[in-house]
C-alpha cells in the first residue's frame, strides 16, 4: 500500500455542520473504487472470525460502510436510522451527539432473540451514536458482536461509551489521538 494511502483521501472539514468541529469527509475515499473497496474489506477482514448474523448500520453513512461489510459477510443488513425514518413498528433510543442529541430507531422485527450483530459507522466520534446503536440491538434482545468504525477520534475517548462484553472487539481503520 502506497504510504499515506487510503488515509490521505479522508478531509478535515473545520467547522463543519458547527463551529469548532473537524468534520472527516470521506466523500473523498468513497468515490475512489480502490480506497472504498479497501475500507469494505478491511473492516470485513477484521470480523471473519468473529460469528455473527447481521449487520447493524447507523444513517446516513454507516449505511454506505455496513452494507458493503455486509455484502462481504454474506450477512443481513439492519438499518438504524433517525427517528421518523423507517415505516414499520420501531423502538427508539435518545442519545447525545459531538453537535447536539437526537433519536435512533429501529425496527420492532429486526432482531431475533440471540442474534449476533455487528454495529458499523463510519465516525466514532463522543460515543453517543455508538452506545444508541448498542443499546438498540441489547433492548431487541440480540448480541452486539462487534463494533467497526473507519475513524476513530481517539480524543474524545467515544469508545469509553460503549458497553459491550470484555471479548467483544471494538475496532477503528484509522484513529486519530488517543
Ligand atoms: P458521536 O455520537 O459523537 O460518536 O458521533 C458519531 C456520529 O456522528 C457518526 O455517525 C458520524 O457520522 C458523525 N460524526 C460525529 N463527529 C464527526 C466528525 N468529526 N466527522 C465526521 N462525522 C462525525
Amino acid at each position: 500500500m502506497e504510504s499515506g494511502w487510503p488515509e490521505s483521501l479522508i478531509r478535515d472539514v473545520p467547522d463543519f455542520p458547527t463551529p469548532g468541529i473537524m468534520f472527516k469527509d470521506i466523500t473523498p475515499l468513497l468515490d475512489d473504487a480502490d480506497a472504498f473497496r479497501w475500507a469494505a474489506d478491511e473492516l470485513a477482514d477484521r470480523f471473519r472470525d468473529t460469528p455473527a448474523d447481521r449487520v447493524v448500520g447507523v444513517e446516513a453513512r454507516g449505511f454506505i460502510l455496513g452494507a458493503a461489510v455486509a455484502y462481504r459477510l454474506g450477512l443481513g443488513f439492519v438499518p438504524v436510522r433517525k427517528s421518523g425514518k423507517l415505516p414499520y413498528r420501531t423502538r427508539s433510543v435518545d442519545y447525545e451527539l459531538e453537535y447536539g442529541t437526537a433519536s435512533l430507531e429501529v425496527h420492532t422485527d429486526a432482531f431475533a432473540p440471540g442474534q449476533r450483530a455487528l454495529v458499523v459507522d463510519d465516525v466514532l466520534a463522543t460515543g453517543g451514536t455508538a452506545a444508541a446503536a448498542v443499546e438498540l440491538v441489547d433492548s431487541g434482545g440480540a448480541e452486539v458482536a462487534g463494533v467497526g468504525f473507519l475513524i476513530e477520534l481517539g480524543f474524545l475517548g467515544g469508545r469509553e461509551k460503549i458497553v459491550v462484553d470484555a471479548d467483544c472487539p471494538v475496532i477503528s481503520l484509522f484513529c486519530y489521538g488517543g
